[in-house]
């Protein structure tokens, strides 16, 4: 099991942005503006569960064996390295980055991140590649378990509605086809659950986190909020803190 980083050369600053929330809340996008605005690296943990999830698909596993998950995790290499639009995902070695995103292997990822061995893994290598600082890191439990002591926590949400219509845009970009609306929206519900359900880690807005409701805001107007969150938590730091330079 290795997390090997690859850091930008310019990335000075020492802080950790946490972003938690539901699926499809926009979390992606606002990091990767964040990590632009602020000269960060952008993780996608999500990421990690889904590379693992394929590994799991691929052997066959059935999706409720904590055991033969818990197995196959001690043999298995993922990394994640960060780039400007995605987070590049290997997989043993693999390139998996362009497999890891359909509606199975996105099922599948959120049955397997119930599972506590699964997570204390994951866990272990995203504090690893944040040790240094210097990152915005996205996920359900980056504020409340990986990160408690983050800099930034914001807990990004919407009604799941606009999630699901959201996500079906997205979807349909590049003249794909879609699954109808009303059953994204059911998926993302039921994923939704089994994250703010599990016994592990739920997904929770940490105690000191900012909420920031996009339901009725538009992308840039939800960047500009996300990015004067992040201006004032860190102006109003004590002078400890690791200088950031805004681009
Ligand atoms: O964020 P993304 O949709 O790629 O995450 C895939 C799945 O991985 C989620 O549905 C969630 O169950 C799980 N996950 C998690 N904790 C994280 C990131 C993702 O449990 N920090």
């Amino acid at each position: 099991m290795t997390a090997e980083p690859m850091r930008k050369p310019d990335s000075g600053a020492g802080i950790i942005v946490a972003i938690d929330g539901p699926a499809g809340a926009g979390k992606s996008t606002i990091a990767r503006e964040l990590a632009r605005h602020f000269g960060l690296l952008n993780l996608e943990t999500g990421a990690m569960y889904r590379a693992f999830a394929l590994r799991a698909l691929r052997k066959g596993l059935p999706l409720d064996r904590a055991g033969a998950l818990e197995t196959l995790a001690a043999e298995t290499s993922i990394r994640l390295e960060p780039g400007d639009e995605e987070n590049r995902v290997l997989l043993d070695g693999e390139d998996v980055t362009g497999l890891i995103r359909n509606p199975m292997v996105t099922d599948a990822a959120s049955r397997v991140s119930v599972f506590p061995a699964i997570r204390a893994w994951m866990v272990s290598l995203q504090q690893q590649l944040g040790a240094q600082g210097g990152v915005v890191m996205e996920g359900r439990d980056i504020g409340t378990v990986v990160f408690p002591h983050a800099n930034v926590k914001i807990f990004l949400d919407a009604a799941p509605e606009v999630r699901g219509q959201r996500r079906y845009q997205q979807l349909g970009r590049n003249g794909a086809m879609p699954p109808p609306a009303d059953e994204i929206v059911r998926d993302l519900r039921a994923r939704d659950d089994r994250d703010r359900n599990r016994a592990d880690s739920p997904l929770k807005p940490a105690a000191d986190a900012v909420l920031l409701d996009s339901t009725n805001l538009s992308l840039d107007e939800v960047v500009a909020a996300a990015v004067q969150i992040v201006a004032r938590r860190l102006a109003a730091a004590d002078s400890t803190s690791a200088p950031v330079t805004p681009k």
